[in-house]
């Protein structure tokens, strides 16, 4: 198993970058991060039934997962949210943090308990911790779900960015973080030109985050980026033609 890494630590706030699987198989490979504030933790895309054995496994090596007081989902995917009646029960105590366009889906994943739902409104909402940090709910509307948010951490200065800034490795090329932004969008340009809804909702994304100072831009899918490479990807999707503008082609016009 891939080892847990620590993306940023100030002693009290800790965003950990979780392990993923050794095997690379036919499925959808994914992230999962840990924010670890003080004595609580929120979980970011905890993943399918399929990984939750593994993410359990990588949680519990840095904190009791009973700690975990919130759950943040960026979509309704299921290799975002289909582990989510898993979690609700390790993490007895923690808020599942959603869009409020996909609260109604939730008992369809066994979730009934909608006293442990927050639905987040469309222009977005803050998680605050017990410490007085407070993490922010971004909207990225579109990018690729309909009702689609990112959580930016002003302390570690990271936006989780879910399907945005997706690559998908060829086989047997993983790697953990973005080192040349040029070889790294050829893993990155097919995915978002035909999942991401258009260049209108990108640009809107790019002037909304960019109003952030970010370090680190982590992904739910492929690797993070650092520095250049996030000035760099910006950019570049601030252009990027996709989704209905080249509907034609999926049409095979
Ligand atoms: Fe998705």
């Amino acid at each position: 198993m891939y080892q847990n890494e620590v993306i940023f630590d100030n002693g009290f706030h800790k965003f950990y970058f979780l392990g993923w699987e050794e095997k690379e198989e036919e499925i959808v490979q994914t992230n999962q991060y840990l924010i670890v504030d003080g004595d609580e933790a929120v979980l970011l895309d905890p993943g399918g039934a399929h990984v939750f054995p593994r993410v359990l496994a990588n949680v519990s090596e840095i904190i009791e997962p009973s700690k975990i007081t919130h759950l943040f989902y960026t979509h309704q995917d299921p290799d975002v949210t289909s582990g989510i009646i898993l979690w609700l029960s390790i993490a007895e105590s923690s808020k599942v943090h959603i869009s409020n366009l996909w609260v109604r889906f939730l008992p369809h994943f066994g979730v009934y308990d909608q006293r442990r739902v927050v639905g987040i409104p469309d222009h977005g909402d803050t998680i605050k911790l017990k410490s007085g940090n407070t993490l922010e709910l971004i909207p990225a509307h579109y990018l690729h779900s309909t009702g689609n948010f990112n959580l930016y951490d002003p302390v570690a200065k990271i936006l989780f960015s879910g399907d945005i800034g997706t690559c998908v490795f060829p086989a047997g090329k993983r790697y953990r973080e973005a080192v040349d932004f040029e070889s790294h969008v050829k893993n990155m340009e097919a995915f978002h030109k035909r999942y991401m809804a258009s260049n209108v909702a990108c640009r809107k994304w790019v002037d909304t985050v960019s109003k952030k100072q970010i370090d680190v831009i982590a992904p739910q899918h492929g690797a993070i980026m650092r520095g250049e490479c996030v000035k760099k990807f910006l950019n570049w999707l601030k252009d990027l033609k996709c989704g209905i503008d080249l509907i034609d082609q999926f049409y095979g016009k």
